[in-house]
């Protein structure tokens, strides 16, 4: 299949990298020269601009930065651009209400089209494993499933056309709220006088259990090796939760839902993201308790 893949930085360039493993001719764009030639690299060929890039594609993924450039991308370089009937996919985090709009247009041009963000981080984009949450009719979904198979371990049909952004941020929210209470825990525990590994052994075995404790512990030395093993260089950087949080509470404002926690969430990760911290690891929150 001719995939046209617009967005190849952290994430895309290892998605647009399994596709290539997968079988499929990816004709890939950037406006970074590196992340092109990255991608020639991994056997994309590459083009100078968006419309060049999706002539000729069956399939449109995009993966960029947020819900502004996703619009212009689609309204200016591809809608319109993209054969009649191509199929389109895009994978960034970014507000429901732009997710919507954006395949309002793209259907009433002819084409189906998928909100597909995704869960894991840059490691799970290089190896194939990510975990993608749709929103779309059955029908484009189950054209998109196949194709977003090469590049997960799991993907979800969430519902209507949004809901997989919807499902991204509900699920951060969740993720940057338990990530702090799990700090708080650790950080409480060692002014308590308790060894952490203890405490570790402990709570990971007992109701505390979550998944920023067993599978990203923020502590050092402390459960299986993650970012805090690294001085929290790479893995999911604080400025990008910030971002989601504040995707989540723009959504929470709109329906009017009351979500305590994930403000307060916010709020502490927009103070220790203004300290300087917006490229470490989310989980280096841990510093600032
Ligand atoms: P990134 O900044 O590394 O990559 C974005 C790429 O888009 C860059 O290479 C940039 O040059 C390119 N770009 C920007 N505007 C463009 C345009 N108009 N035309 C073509 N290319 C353009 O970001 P990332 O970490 O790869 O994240 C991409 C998306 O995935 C974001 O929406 C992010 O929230 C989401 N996400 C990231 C992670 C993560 O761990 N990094 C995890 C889950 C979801």
């Amino acid at each position: 299949m001719q995939i046209g893949f617009i967005g190849l930085g952290n994430m895309g360039s290892g998605m647009a990298a399994n596709l290539v493993k997968a079988g499929h001719r990816v004709h890939a764009f950037d406006l970074a020269a590196p992340a092109l030639e990255q991608a020639r690299a991994s056997g994309c060929e590459t083009f100078t601009t968006a419309r060049e890039t999706v002539a000729g594609a069956q399939v449109v993924i995009t993966m960029l930065p947020n819900g502004a450039i996703v619009r212009s991308v689609y309204a200016e370089d591809v809608i319109g651009h993209a054969p009649q009937g191509a199929l389109l996919i895009d994978c960034s985090t970014i507000d429901v209400a732009s997710a919507k709009a954006v395949a309002q247009e793209a259907g009433a041009r002819g084409h189906a089209m998928v909100d597909a963000p995704v869960s894991g981080g840059i490691a799970a984009a290089r190896e194939g494993t990510l975990t993608f949450m749709a929103g779309g009719e059955a029908a484009a979904f189950a054209q998109a499933e196949p194709i977003l198979q090469a590049m997960g371990k799991a993907v979800i049909h969430a519902g209507e056309s949004g809901a997989g952004q919807a499902a991204k941020i509900c699920n951060n929210m969740l993720l940057g709220a338990s990530m702090i209470a799990t700090c708080e825990a650790f950080k409480l525990a060692e002014r308590l006088g308790l060894d952490l590994q203890t405490f570790y052994d402990i709570s990971s075995r007992a109701s505390g259990q979550c998944w920023s404790m067993t599978s990203y512990c923020p502590v050092p030395g402390v459960g299986p090796v993650t970012p805090a093993d690294r001085d929290y260089q790479g893995g999911f950087a604080t400025a990008l939760m910030l971002k989601d949080l504040k995707l989540a509470m723009a959504a929470a404002g709109d329906v009017g839902a009351h979500v305590p926690m994930g403000e307060r969430a916010e709020a502490l990760y927009e103070a220790f993201a203004g300290q300087g911290n917006g490229g470490f690891d989310f989980s280096s929150i841990i510093r600032s308790l």
